[in-house]
């Protein structure tokens, strides 16, 4: 089934229509139709979820730029991604968990989810757990999370997934935002190996927040032995788990507009910013997306391997999936432990469609070696979504070589809750691809690119601030949670007409095709001359022995800014005598003149181990670029590998 746009949703929810292929100018027409006829396409789309009560108006834009979707509507996000389907799906698997790190392989079909979810959703009941209350889960990837977040949604509570590998701090932070009435944790984490025990981590937070929740629930795995929970205040899951068995929890009807969670993300403050989603429209445009961004069928594999803390495991390990009937990995573990074949692994073992990742993770299996691609039969895959991050053109060809599958660019961000451009959509298929480019505005998003000081529209190729023409479309952040204020203060006043802003630079061609730059707080001035570290980064890794880099703006006195560029070679040898470590350092600089122009030539090449980055494969380019200014590298409680910050801070450069 393709986007057509037309049609009755209601009765084609679940495909199994003929294909069909449209042309690049008919997707146009259907992506220009989900904004003319703004109404009329969504309410068609709503069709894709049950509704216990119609809801009355489309969108309500009566407050702008805050909008409201499918007023009056009653829905739940539990229901559509569970009960709806035990009809026909009681024995497809829904979740098959996966993980390296503690040897577990489990599958649960849409039955057994069912029972898990309700005796968990009776639990938190139990600790009365209610509509529109707060629940935290602070866990790493374990199925009960997913049994969490659902139980949640089934209750009308709202969760607030807290990402495992967070510190203790940061967790209180989120704590006293939220305040929630009950937190959901475990004993401990896994990572390579090592013992991430919580409890102590938990204990600091509640300690310290100023709202601690009630009750802390343990689903303990067994792996730190020495937890010891705390008299009347911790309880044991599995105790709760069997008093619970079999139980049946009545779904909790929710207004289409009430928040179904929290997701913290880190802006430009210190303090993080609760993004708000809502649950008619969430569920609306997630399902939408499966068909229009993911090309997906419902009963097929999707293996989005990120991490539940995140947006992309919310919307695509999670939610998405379920609602469209289809069957989940959740894999916890690293893409090259046991080994790098791992990944291809699962997809063999459990026939994989459709896969999801970020650039970092693909980065990290193209230094393998390549004998582990070719370990699996990985002939069910046939694409590879990536976002996150740009991609850039080498990684992009050798993961669609390597795989033989077609590899396709989404941009997005935590606000939005799914694409905003993707490439190679159905529809888009035959527009030939453009390296570099996230391709064109999905349905819904009335995209596009405004001078940075004026908010005029710019020309083609020029680069401009990305903005979103208010309304947000569905499923895209209501709000900041708590604080109506800062989300208008900090989205939509850059700009003339409240338009919303992404903070990311971008162009675009006379195509249409879209190239996102970084985000705009990220650029560097050299002599008055703007320039994306994106486009530096790229030309560096053009070179053949470069695995990484990162390139920051650096003060200096006489062009405002430099380059400094931070590289990670592909091996070692060649810096081991001053007269290899000159000449890679020479033809490095000498990549970025001739791809970028002579302007961004790096001043400086910095060789590293590794490079400072977000568990969720974010680069740390202000704190790169604190510490080249012998600044304080600022919050660095999302870093991945401490590591990296040393290899940085005694890194080796070649001064030219
Ligand atoms: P997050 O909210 O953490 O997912 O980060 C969102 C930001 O990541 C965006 O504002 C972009 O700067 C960047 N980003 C996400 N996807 C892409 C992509 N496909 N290409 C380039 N940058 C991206």
């Amino acid at each position: 089934m393709r986007p057509n746009g037309v049609g009755t949703p209601q009765a084609r929810n679940f495909g199994g229509e003929e294909e069909a292929t449209l042309s690049i100018e008919e997707y146009k027409a259907f992506h220009r139709r989900s904004i003319e006829d703004r109404d009329g396409f969504w309410s068609e789309q709503a069709g894709r979820i049950f509704w216990n009560k119609p809801f009355e108006t489309v969108c309500d834009f009566g407050r702008p730029p805050f909008a409201r979707w499918f007023v009056g509507g009653e829905t739940n996000l539990c229901y559509n991604a569970i009960d709806r389907h035990l009809d026909e799906r009681q024995d497809q698997d829904a979740i098959i968990y996966v993980s390296t790190e503690t040897g577990a392989e489990e599958r649960y079909t849409y039955g057994d989810l069912y029972a898990e979810v309700n005796a968990f959703a009776a639990t938190l009941r139990e600790l009365g757990v209610g509509r529109g209350d707060r629940v935290i889960i602070y866990m790493p990837m374990m199925v009960e999370a997913v049994f969490a977040m659902l139980a949640c949604a089934r209750l009308g509570a709202i969760h607030s997934m807290v990402f495992g590998g967070f510190a203790a701090g940061s967790l209180a932070k989120r704590i006293d935002d939220a305040k929630p009435r009950v937190m959901v944790t475990t004993d401990a984490g896994m990572r390579g190996g090592n013992v991430i025990p919580y409890g102590p981590l938990v204990d600091e937070a509640l300690e310290t927040a100023e709202h601690p929740p009630e009750s802390v629930l343990f689903c303990r795995r067994g792996i730190d032995e020495d937890l010891e929970l705390v008299d009347g205040r911790d309880l044991d899951y599995a105790e709760l788990r069997e008093k619970h068995a079999g139980a049946e929890v009545p779904v909790q009807w929710v207004e289409s507009s009430e928040p179904s969670y929290i997701l913290y993300t880190s802006g430009t403050t210190g303090t993080p910013k609760g993004v708000q989603r809502d649950t008619g429209g969430y569920a609306v445009a997630l399902a939408a997306s499966m068909e229009h961004v993911f090309d997906s069928a419902p009963g097929e594999t999707m293996f989005t391997a990120s991490d539940v803390g995140w947006v992309v495991g919310h919307s695509y390990i999670v939610y998405a999936p379920l609602l469209y009937g289809m069957t989940s990995i959740l894999y916890e573990g690293l893409p090259i432990r046991p080994d790098p074949a791992i990944w291809w692994k699962i997809v063999e073992d459990y026939g994989v469609h459709t896969m999801f990742t970020s650039p970092t993770a693909i980065r990290a299996l193209r230094k393998q070696d390549p004998e582990y691609m070719k370990r699996h039969d990985t002939s069910s895959l046939r694409k590879l979504f990536l976002a996150g991050e740009p991609l850039d053109e080498p990684t992009s060809r050798w993961a669609s070589e390597s795989l033989g599958v077609s590899v396709r660019d989404n941009y997005w961000q935590t606000e939005t809750g799914w694409p905003i451009l993707a490439a190679m959509m159905p529809g888009l298929e035959d527009a030939p691809v453009k390296a570099g480019s996230a391709g064109f505005p999905c349905a819904g998003y009335d995209v596009e690119l405004v001078h940075e000081e004026t908010g005029e529209p710019v020309g083609p190729n020029e680069r401009g601030v990305l903005v979103i023409q208010p309304p947000l479309p569905p499923g895209c952040m209501s709000t900041i949670w708590g604080n109506d204020e800062r989300f208008v203060e900090t989205y939509f006043s850059d700009f003339p007409e409240e338009l919303y802003s992404t903070f990311d630079w971008a162009t675009k061609d006379e195509e249409g095709y879209h190239f996102i730059m970084g985000r705009s707080d990220d650029v560097i001035n050299v002599a008055g001359h703007r320039l994306g570290t994106r486009e530096i980064e790229e030309a560096i890794s053009d070179h053949p022995e470069v695995a990484e880099s990162a390139a920051v703006g650096v003060k200096d006195e006489d062009k405002g800014q430099v380059v400094f560029a931070y590289v990670v070679a592909k091996s070692g040898d060649k810096l081991e005598t001053e007269d290899g470590r000159s000449e890679l350092e020479g033809s490095i600089k000498e990549i970025v003149a001739t791809k970028v122009g002579a302007i961004a030539r790096p001043a400086t090449i910095h060789f590293v181990d590794a490079l400072p980055k977000t568990r969720s494969g974010k680069m740390l380019r202000r704190s790169i670029q604190a510490l080249a200014e012998s600044r304080d590298p600022g919050d660095l409680s999302t870093l991945e590998d401490p590591a990296a910050l040393e290899s940085l801070r005694s890194g080796t450069s070649g001064e030219g």
